[in-house]
């Protein structure tokens, strides 16, 4: 899914650097839920004295922020995704891509209370072999 609004870094108390605008820059709109190794690894490419540090703190600001968010599907790594908006994710097992999934499962993703607990958040992760993945070769 694509968010292309701009996020301005003075809003969520984050000083402008040129390094902090390349990390945004490769985010938005980016719908391949990168990595922070990724990340790093591409903006390091543009920058090569930045520090994994700084990619790390970026990104765990923007999640506070509410700009981003930590995708809990991939096994191996946290992967981040610039679109905050509610849907369902596909992890492939055969190659680590996600895939974002429109369709509309009917499940109580709206439920505020089961149980007696306070539900915050309903994640709903498919995993399995992607079209990529399945196709013979
Ligand atoms: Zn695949
Ligand atoms: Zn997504």
């Amino acid at each position: 899914m694509k968010d292309t609004t701009p996020i301005q870094l003075k809003e969520i108390g984050l000083k402008i650097t040129p390094q902090r605008q390349a990390i945004l820059k490769l985010l938005k709109g980016n719908e391949t839920h990168p990595s922070a190794e990724s990340i790093y690894s591409e903006i390091s490419k543009k920058f090569p004295g930045i520090s994994f540090a700084t990619v790390y703190n970026t990104l765990s600001k923007l999640i506070e922020a509410g700009e981003i968010r930590e995708l809990d599907i991939d096994p191996n790594k946290r992967r981040f995704d610039p679109c905050v908006a509610p849907h369902t994710h596909f992890y492939c097992q055969a190659c680590g891509n996600i895939f974002d999934i429109s369709h509309d499962f009917h499940l109580p993703l709206t439920i505020k209370r089961i149980d007696g607990h306070q539900v915050d958040v309903v994640q709903l992760n498919l995993k399995g072999v992607c079209k990529n993945c399945r196709k013979i070769p």
